[in-house]
C-alpha cells in the first residue's frame, strides 16, 4: 500500500486489504476525443456546439430530430430512421421529448460528486495505487471510498472521495430547473414514492452536504493519517442522475445501475442512469444493439464484433486460459507490461 498510508499507524493497528497488480486509468475524455477523429476521417459529420431541442415523430414512422446551433442560435430539422440518445444527464428530457410510451414513468435524482485533490508532487509520488475501502452503512453503492492516483495530461494528482452532494441539476453545467422540467403526470407518483421510501439516502446526502472541509480531512486521514488539510482542495466532479421508474407494488423504486429504455419497434433508444457512459458502457451498448438490431446481431454483425471484441460471446468466468490471453492481449494493446499475475493466469 506504500508509505503515504502506513506511515503513522500504530504498530498494534489491524489492518486488511487485497491486493491485484492488474489496471490501469482509462481517460474516457481522450478515449472520446480519439474516437471522434478517427470517425472524422473516415468522412464521418461531427458536429459540437449543437443542442437537440426536439424529437418528434414522422408520418412515414422515422423521427425528426430538431436541432439548435449554439453558435448561431440557427434551427434546422433532420429526419433519421434511428436515434440513439447517450446525453447523460440530459437524456431523460429528450427521452420525455421523443413522447414513446416506454418513456412514462421515468423520473430522475440528481447526485453530485465531489473529491479532495491534491497535486503537491511531495506527497503524490508516495501513492500507486488505487485503495478501496467500504461504503459507509445506508449510503449508496457509488459512494464506495477510495484513495486514487490520478495521470490526467500527463499530471499527476491524488484524488480521494467521492463525496456526494445534493443538486437539482442534471448535468454539472446544467441548470438549477433541470430536475423540476422533468416532473410528468406519469413520475410524479414514482418520485414521491422514492423520497419516501429512501430516507436513509436522504439522511446519508444531508450529512453530506454539511461536511466541512476539516469532517472531510478526518475521513481522508482513515486512509492517509498524516494528511494535511493544506495540501488538499475540494473540487466538483459531475452529477450522476439515477433512475426513478415506476414500480406496480412500491408506486417507484430508485436504481443504482444503467438503464436501456426503448421504443417497442427498436427505432429509438436512450441511457438513463449513474453510470451510462465510462466503463460500463460497452457492455451497455453491446445490449442495446441486441434490443434494437437482433437480426443483425445474429447475423451480419457477429464476425465484425468478434474481431473487436475478442471474448465476445465466452464466459469468462468459466475460461481462465482465455482471461489470460485477454489480459495479455489488452495489455499490449495498452502497451502496459505484463504482470506476473496475468502470465500465472495464462500459464
Ligand atoms: C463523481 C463521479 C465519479 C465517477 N466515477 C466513475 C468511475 O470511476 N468509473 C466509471 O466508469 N464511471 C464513473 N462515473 C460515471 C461516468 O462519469 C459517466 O457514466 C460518464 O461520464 C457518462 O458519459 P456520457 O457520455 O454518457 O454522458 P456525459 O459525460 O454526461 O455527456 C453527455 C453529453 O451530452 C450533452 N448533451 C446533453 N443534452 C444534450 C442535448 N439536448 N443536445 C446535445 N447535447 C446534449 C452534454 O452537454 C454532454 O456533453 C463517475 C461519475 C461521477 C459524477
Amino acid at each position: 500500500m506504500g508509505t503515504l498510508m502506513m506511515a503513522g499507524r500504530g504498530a498494534g493497528d489491524k489492518l486488511a486489504a487485497t491486493y491485484c497488480n492488474l489496471g490501469t486509468d482509462v481517460n474516457f475524455g481522450e478515449l472520446s476525443r480519439a474516437m471522434m477523429r478517427y470517425l472524422v476521417a473516415q468522412g464521418c459529420d461531427v458536429q459540437f456546439e449543437h443542442e437537440i431541442v426536439d424529437l418528434r415523430r414522422l408520418p412515414d414512422k422515422r423521427w425528426c430530430v430538431v436541432v439548435k446551433d449554439l453558435t448561431t442560435g440557427q434551427r434546422r430539422k433532420i429526419s433519421a430512421r434511428f436515434v440513439f440518445i447517450g446525453a447523460g444527464g440530459g437524456a431523460l428530457h429528450l427521452l420525455q421529448k421523443s413522447g414513446i410510451p416506454e418513456s412514462k414513468g421515468f423520473g430522475g435524482f440528481p447526485v453530485s460528486g465531489q473529491w479532495l485533490v491534491c497535486d503537491n508532487p511531495e506527497v503524490v509520488r508516495q501513492h500507486h495505487a488505487k485503495v478501496y475501502g467500504k461504503a459507509p452503512l445506508g449510503a449508496p453503492p457509488m459512494s464506495v471510498p477510495h484513495l486514487d492516483k490520478r495521470v490526467i495530461g500527463g499530471k499527476e494528482a491524488l484524488l480521494f472521495g467521492p463525496f456526494a452532494g445534493f443538486t437539482t441539476k442534471f448535468l454539472k453545467k446544467g441548470s438549477y430547473s433541470d430536475l423540476f422540467k422533468t416532473i410528468r403526470g406519469s413520475n410524479v407518483r414514482p418520485m414521491l414514492k422514492v423520497g419516501f421510501h429512501n430516507l436513509g439516502l436522504e439522511r446519508y446526502l444531508i450529512q453530506q452536504v454539511k461536511l466541512s472541509l476539516n469532517d472531510r480531512i478526518t475521513q481522508l486521514r482513515r486512509f492517509y493519517p498524516e494528511a494535511k488539510k493544506e495540501d488538499w482542495r475540494l473540487e466538483v466532479a459531475g452529477n450522476r442522475v439515477q433512475v426513478i421508474r415506476k414500480d406496480p407494488i412500491k408506486g417507484g423504486t430508485l436504481q443504482f445501475g444503467t438503464q436501456i429504455v426503448k421504443a417497442a419497434d427498436g427505432s429509438l433508444s436512450a441511457l438513463l442512469g449513474a453510470s451510462p457512459g465510462a466503463s460500463t458502457s460497452v457492455s451497455v451498448m453491446l445490449e442495446l444493439l441486441a434490443q434494437c438490431f437482433p437480426d443483425l446481431m445474429r447475423s451480419q454483425w457477429q464476425s465484425k464484433l468478434q474481431a473487436l471484441i475478442p471474448s465476445y460471446g465466452h464466459r469468462l468466468a468459466a475460461d481462465p486460459a482465455l482471461v489470460g490471453e485477454i489480459r495479455a492481449w489488452t495489455s499490449a494493446s495498452l502497451q502496459l507490461s505484463a504482470t506476473t499475475e496475468q502470465q500465472r493466469v495464462a500459464g
